[in-house]
């Protein structure tokens, strides 16, 4: 299963998930057996990691795309990455 912890800080876990690969409502092909078994494991493993103790920060991918496109700083840094 593809994780991409962003940062563990203190208390705090934060997460990036790809819509496709954890099974997000976003997709318009939302109601597939494989979508719908992605998006539960991906909802079982993020209530482990509360059951641990952690406070959880989650980042859909598709919340990040709106971000960049919404956010004038955050499309600024992006771009320069898509550059290198
Ligand atoms: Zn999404």
């Amino acid at each position: 299963m593809g994780i991409v912890p962003l940062r563990i800080h203190c208390n705090t876990y934060t997460e990036f998930l790809g819509c496709y690969w954890h099974g997000h409502l976003c997709l318009p092909n939302t109601g597939c057996d494989l979508q719908r078994e992605r998006l539960a494991k991906t909802r079982l493993r993020l209530q482990y990691t509360l059951e641990l103790g952690y406070d959880l920060e989650v980042m859909w991918e598709c919340e990040w795309r709106k971000r960049i496109r919404a956010d004038g700083d955050v499309g600024r840094f992006v771009k320069i990455f898509e550059e290198v």
